[in-house]
Parts: structure tokens; sequence; C-alpha cells
């Protein structure tokens, strides 16, 4: 018997592909030799902004179904930026089905950052185990809670540069925070939307905070909140790194594939 969420996610599989339309002629046009062919592909693979909206919109409906990922969870049910953040280390290297149990643990015992405190290393570290590198994210999640009490009055700060002056914590983290725990502007780039941002065509770029610049400067500011959350159910899904299920999403007539090879 299947459960609700391999349901979900076979659901997916059964989205008709192609629905937004013009498949056919750009698969004919890829035939064209020449850089006018060249040319014409680039022009194709560049999503326009009102075409992302729709990208956009068809995703979110494809992955409705589908639990939160981890941090968005936490931050719904939470609702606690200390706890955001808490969640956003542990889930660093880390997959989903893991992070939120370990989250759940740790939570249990401490929610605050003068309750984390009162916990040892042992205790924090038998708590998040078997999240990735766990001893260290048990020492720097003791070492922000340090710096929050004396620094901040116990509070995580809601600016991107207080939230990078703290150890262990990058752009990717400091987005994600901003984004769910305070409900603020913020583009949180992980390998997911920086990888299909880039297959749509809607962004050129080398790493994952090139995306984060180049989305900032174009992606309209309706779909901050959303772009992460959705690209990671779709990039965990569907649009895996190798082999994604082009055959089966329903953007995939938009979609350049930019740097697609094997596709099922
Ligand atoms: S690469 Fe394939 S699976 Fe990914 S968004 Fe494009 S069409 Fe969909």
């Amino acid at each position: 018997m299947p459960s609700p969420e391999g349901e979900a996610r076979e659901s997916l599989l059964r989205v008709q592909p192609d629905t937004l339309g013009r498949a056919n002629d750009r698969e004919k046009n890829e035939a064209s030799p020449g850089s006018k062919a060249r040319e014409a592909k680039h022009e194709r693979d560049t999503l326009t902004n009102t075409e992302i909206q729709k990208v956009m919109a068809c995703l979110k409906a494809a992955v409705r179904e589908l639990p939160d990922p981890s941090v968005t969870l936490v931050g719904k049910r939470w609702k606690s930026p200390y706890l955001v953040l808490v969640s956003c280390l542990l889930s660093l290297r880390t997959k989903d089905e893991t992070t939120l149990p370990a989250a759940g643990r740790l939570f249990a015992l401490a929610q605050t950052p003068v309750d984390m405190l009162k916990l040892s290393f042992r205790d924090i570290e038998r708590a998040i185990y078997p999240v990735g590198f766990y001893r260290t994210k048990a020492r720097r999640i003791l070492d922000i809670s340090r710096v929050l009490i004396k620094e901040y009055q116990g509070k995580v700060p809601d600016t991107m540069e207080a939230l990078l002056g703290l150890k262990g914590v990058g752009r990717k983290t400091a987005n994600l925070v901003l984004v769910e725990g305070f409900g603020k502007p913020g583009i949180c780039v992980d390998t997911h939307v920086h990888r299909i941002t880039n297959r749509f065509g809607y962004v050129r770029t080398r790493t994952p905070e090139q995306t984060e610049m180049a989305l900032r400067a174009k992606l309209p500011p309706l779909l901050w909140k959303d772009i992460n959350w959705v690209l990671v159910l779709w990039g965990q899904n569907v649009c895996r790194p190798v082999s994604p299920k082009c055959s089966a999403c329903p953007v995939s007539a938009r979609c350049g594939k930019v740097g697609v090879g094997t596709r099922r």
C-alpha cells in the first residue's frame, strides 16, 4: 500500500506534459543548422518574466500535495526564527527525511537560545544524530545561541548583514531565515534552485551565488518567497540532477532544458 507521500509523488508523473504549448515548434527548430539556429535556440531558451510566472504557477500546483521541505515546515509549525535558523543548520548536506525528525527531537529539549545553552554538547549531539556533520552542527548551535544572547538579546537578527555575521551562516541559510523565519524578501538558492533555473534557461550562471544575484535582478518579487520550496520539491521529485523526468513535466514545452543530457 503506497504512503500518501508516495501517492502524491506518483501523481506528479500523471500530470500531462507540454501544457504550456510551443513544444513542437521548438523541437523542429532545434534541427536547423548554423548560427541562426543557435541564436534562435538561445532566444527560445530564455524565459520572459511572464513565462516564469506561468511556469512557477504550474509547478506550484503540481507540488501542492507534497509535504513541505523541512525548513518550510519548521517555519509554519513553530513560527520561530530561531528554530528556522537551527533547522537550516541541521539541513545542510542532510536529507529532509533525516533533518525533520532530528529537529523534532532537539526542539523537544529546547526551543530558545537560553534553553539550548542549558543542554550539553553531548545532549545536542545525541538529539540530532544522524544529520551530516552532527558534531560540528552541535557545536555551532551552541556557539550561535551564545552570540544571540550576548549580542541580540536572545533574538535572531532580521537583516542579511547581521545573519551573515553569525559563524556558519552563509547566504543560503540567511535568505531562508529571512523568508521562512521573518516573512521578509529573500531568494534562497540551493542546488535545486541553481540547477533548475539554469535548465529553464532563465539564468545562465555557474554558481548558486551568481544565480541568487541574477534572480535578484530579474525575478518578479511576487515569486521570491515561493521559488525555493517549489523548486526544492520539483528537484527532489521530477527535475532530478541526473535523468530528469521531462516527459512527465508540465512545463516541458517552456523549459529550455539547458545542459540536460539523458532524460526520461
Ligand atoms: S529539465 Fe525537464 S524536468 Fe526539469 S523543468 Fe525542464 S522539462 Fe521539467
